[in-house]
């Protein structure tokens, strides 16, 4: 139940990453990181407990993002959802993102929350999530034994559940560089823009004139954790994009998937309408070429 009231908790405000990581050491699973706060902040008012509460606000850096052709990008840890969208290259070459940030609740919430978090609260609904997951990338965490980057396949371990250690802050997410002739984009329905989806998808195709050469699916809410789409990606590689191939995928998809009933929709709605948007989210793709 929500009371509204926070239960009491010592904030800690580390000033340097280095201090941040003493907290982290010495206190393990006994805090919490709390970045920009949208999920931790909510989970705390419907009765999530912790001792310790660790703000990110007074560390210097990781708020930024950065592009490069061979490297990529990099995202901060720190950095928003409304700092993503400001990006030219996130526009051109992570459409997938952009457009999951650009249907992300409220100008409010995107000012504050971070992709970053995004990824660590662990949500099978997780809109920045999932087009992170269709592009591939990892995450980089920091502890006081080094610096440990993991595969965003290997992230998600459960529901709410990462490879995170209790030591260890992320600081940075790099996305690779996106390959030659690669499309990609997001889609999700929702009740409205403030609430999580009812199902997300986002692809990342590669292409050769009208043949997909390799391709990444992932979809969230139908399951525990976001999942990505084998089948679906089988029958992408080496096809040509037509109304037959993309016929075949949608059967596929809805055959793949294993939807509960939950407060934002039904098993049944979440099967009957997942081919259709993984084939609109492909066609969305596909108008970039
Ligand atoms: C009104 C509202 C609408 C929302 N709408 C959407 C939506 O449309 N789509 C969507 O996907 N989500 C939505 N959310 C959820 C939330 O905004 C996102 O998940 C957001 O990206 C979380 O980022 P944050 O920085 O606020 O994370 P926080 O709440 O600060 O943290 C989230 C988790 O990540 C961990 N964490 C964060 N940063 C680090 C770090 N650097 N190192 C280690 N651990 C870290 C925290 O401990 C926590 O477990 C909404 C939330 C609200 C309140």
């Amino acid at each position: 139940m929500s009371t509204r009231i926070l239960t009491d908790f010592n904030l800690l405000i580390p000033e340097t990453v280095s201090e941040a990581l003493d907290i982290l050491d010495r206190l393990q699973d006994k805090v919490t990181v709390v970045s920009g706060g949208t999920d931790v902040l909510v989970a705390l008012k419907f009765g999530f407990e912790n001792e310790n509460v660790m703000s990110l606000a007074k560390l210097p850096g990781m708020d930024g993002l950065s592009f490069d052709p061979e490297k990529g990008l990099r995202v901060g840890a720190k950095t928003t959802i409304a700092q993503l969208l400001e990006s030219p290259e996130v526009k051109k070459y992570y459409p997938a993102i952009w457009e999951a940030a650009v249907t992300f609740a409220t100008p409010q919430i995107r000012n504050t929350a971070t992709l970053v978090g995004n990824l660590l609260r662990g949500s099978p609904a997780g809109d920045g999530s999932c087009a992170v997951y269709a592009l591939g990338g990892s995450l980089v965490f920091t502890s006081k034994e080094g610096e440990r980057e993991v595969d965003i396949d290997n992230l998600w371990v459960g529901y709410a559940t990462t490879a995170r250690k209790p030591n260890e802050l992320a600081t940075e997410l790099r996305i690779p560089a996106p390959s030659v002739g690669n499309i990609n984009a997001f889609k999700r329905l929702t009740r409205v823009n403030e609430d999580l989806a009812k199902l997300n998808v986002a692809v990342s195709m590669t292409m050769n004139g009208n043949v997909c050469e390799e391709a990444r699916v992932a979809m969230g809410c139908v399951a525990a954790t976001l999942v990505r789409l084998k089948q679906a990606e089988a029958l992408l590689k080496g096809a040509e994009i037509n109304d037959e191939s993309l016929a075949k995928v949608m059967s596929a998809v809805e055959a793949e998937i294993t939807p509960i009933d939950d407060q934002r929709s039904t098993a049944e709605y979440r099967k009957m309408v997942s081919g259709v948007i993984v084939k609109r989210t492909i066609e969305q793709a596909r108008q970039r070429v």
